[in-house]
């Protein structure tokens, strides 16, 4: 177990699912999104609140305000203002449908200045529209332009990498850049939701991620780097004072350099993650209790032993670990005997 002083210090971010509401029916999509509003379920702004208060002495320090389409949620640029108010740095990732010049100046009237990623899976109609489904390219196009004519939040650019993008990740980036997109993220799939049917067709080898990730660090600063499943390039030449500037947005390691963050899905489970170890569920029980047991260190968060092991194959073995034993008494130093350690180059 870790100590009181580390505990309150041990998560860097909080993820939520605000919605699971989205227009949209990637075939990726971790968090199964549903286009029936009367089935997605969407948290209302003062339980959202209530979680990420109960979060702060946890030692959070970023709010992902995520989806489903976070858009959608009516009380988005409030989510983002009161989450400011609070201290933390929100984040939002859009698909774009919903991001209108009103939408935009709403939530920096809140205070949005950047933390705002565009979705998008390739950089043409045929690669994108394969993964993201018949229009998203253009609306991706749209926003793109939209966000760059308002010019007063920083935003970036999504990619999940699959062997529908592999090689166009260079494209993309140049689309980015064409835009004033300041990073550019490329995020591995990982087995959650809908992208567990598309696994075969969909799934990049270890190998093929790393060598986006190579081709882009030649070119591009590497601003943050979350294990294998996240990575970020700044697009903006090393010379922009504004990009040495730049917070992460991501989960990074914490004070303790662990790099484990709390996420709350639409059907209540409250996750460590990556680990995804499940400590409750905040609507079959109270706020309180769930969040108490992460203060309590009822678990074991040997992260370092995980990120030692951080490849899809050890992430499919702790799926396999975690999702049998995923609950609050799981040993996440099972791990640490399968050493491989990812390096940038
Ligand atoms: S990946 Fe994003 S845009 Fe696509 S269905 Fe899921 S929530 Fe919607």
């Amino acid at each position: 177990m870790i100590d009181g002083a580390s505990k309150a210090q041990s998560f860097a971010g909080l993820a939520l699912t605000i919605t699971e509401y989205c227009e949209f029916e990637c075939r990726h999509c971790y968090a199964s999104a549903i286009r029936d509003k009367q089935k997605a379920h969407q948290y209302p702004r003062d339980t959202l609140l209530e979680i990420i208060r109960h979060c702060i002495p946890l030692g959070i320090e970023s709010v992902f305000l995520g989806g489903g389409e976070p858009l959608t949620h009516p009380d988005i640029a409030a989510l983002v203002g009161e989450t400011l108010q609070l201290g933390l740095t929100p984040s939002i990732s859009t698909n774009g449908l919903h991001l209108t010049d009103g939408m935009l100046a709403a939530l920096n009237a809140e205070g949005m200045t950047h933390n705002l990623a565009l979705s998008l899976d390739g950089a043409s109609q045929e690669s994108n529209d394969a993964v993201r489904g018949h229009g998203a390219f253009e609306v991706a196009c749209r926003a793109l332009h939209v966000l760059r004519d308002f010019g007063r939040i920083d935003f970036g650019i999504n990619v999940v990498v699959t062997s529908q993008n592999l090689r166009e990740v260079d494209a993309i980036t140049e689309l980015a850049r064409q835009h004033n997109a300041s990073y550019l993220t490329l995020v591995r799939l990982t087995q959650d939701g809908r992208a567990i049917d598309h696994w075969d067709e969909l799934a990049v080898t270890d190998d093929e991620y790393l060598q986006c990730l190579r081709a882009l660090n030649d070119r591009f600063t590497l601003t943050d780097h979350f294990f294998l499943q996240c990575t970020m390039f700044d697009l903006r030449p090393v010379t922009d004072s504004a990009a040495i500037r730049r917070k992460p947005i991501l989960m990074s390691p914490d004070k303790n350099g662990l790099p484990v963050g709390i996420s709350v899905d639409g059907k209540g489970d409250v996750q460590i993650t990556p680990m995804r170890i499940i400590v409750g569920n905040i609507q079959r029980e109270p706020i309180d209790v769930v969040i108490g047991r992460l203060q309590d260190g009822v678990y074991e968060p040997r992260v370092a032993e995980w990120r030692a092991s951080a490849g899809a194959e050890q992430q499919r073995e702790a799926n396999l670990l975690f999702g049998t034993t995923g609950r609050a008494d799981c040993k996440v130093g099972k791990l640490s005997s399968d050493e491989k350690q990812i390096t940038m180059p």
